[in-house]
């Protein structure tokens, strides 16, 4: 693979984009970008500080005093937020909830787009989000966009926090999901949508395996 190649993979939550972009760039030994990470950390932080989302004042000082930082240890990727390593914190319902709300703030995506430019034009990456082919990498080599049904992503989802100790009841997992959602897609801001020139893959029937294989027979055949 010639150098530089960007790979965006975007959807809605629990899709199951982070295991699927994760594997797709190991198997294709590429860097990999998970960008909902970085929304899930200014979240942690404004709830940190108890801060309210209508000001841009406020909001604007604690962008400039966060450092976020991608380190991998061991084969091992972890986000650190201002040194601190927040990997297991940020995947929280609530800060999920947070996430999207901060994602609505353009000063915030401002920040964000720029730091996720300079990584990803660096080199060859797979990089995951919402906003990957439609905004961010207009000009990305490969851009796919996962969809499954609610009741799906619910399922995955609550697969996803009980490993990692969290128990939500479905029917709250939905309404969370579908609201999410709707903010997400209904935003001003880089709405989610796929991009005109991506492959969409209805994820709902398949496996990792087969979503992972699908993608990588598709760049195949470029
Ligand atoms: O992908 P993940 O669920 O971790 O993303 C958390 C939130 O961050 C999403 O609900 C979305 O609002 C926001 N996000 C975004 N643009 C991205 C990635 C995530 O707006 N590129």
């Amino acid at each position: 693979m010639e150098k530089g190649r960007i790979i965006t993979i975007d959807g809605p939550s629990g899709v199951g984009k982070s295991t699927v972009a994760k594997s797709v760039a190991k198997n294709l030994a590429l860097m990999y970008l998970d960008t909902g990470a970085m929304y899930r950390a200014i979240a942690l932080e404004v709830k940190k500080h108890s801060l309210s989302l209508d000001n841009d004042d406020e909001l604007l000082s604690l962008l400039s005093n966060t450092d976020i930082e991608f380190v991998k240890d061991n084969n091992v990727l972890s986000i650190r937020l201002n040194g601190e390593d927040i990997t297991n914190e940020i995947r929280s319902p609530e800060i999920s909830k947070i996430s999207s709300d901060v994602a609505t703030k353009s000063i915030v995506r401002e920040k964000l787009v720029e730091i996720q430019r300079r990584i990803g034009l660096a080199g060859n990456i797979v990089v995951e989000g919402r906003d990957m082919g439609t905004y961010v990498f207009p000009e990305a080599n490969f851009k796919f966009y996962l969809e499954a049904s609610l009741d799906e992503r619910a399922i995955r989802r609550r697969k996803q926090l009980l490993e990692a100790g969290i128990e939500l009841d479905m029917n709250k997992l939905i309404k969370d999901i579908e609201s999410r959602d709707k903010q997400d897609m209904e935003r001003s801001e880089s709405p989610l949508h796929p991009a005109p020139n991506a492959v969409i893959i209805d994820t709902t029937n398949l496996n990792t395996d087969e979503v992972i294989n699908r993608i990588i027979t598709e760049m195949k055949g470029e």
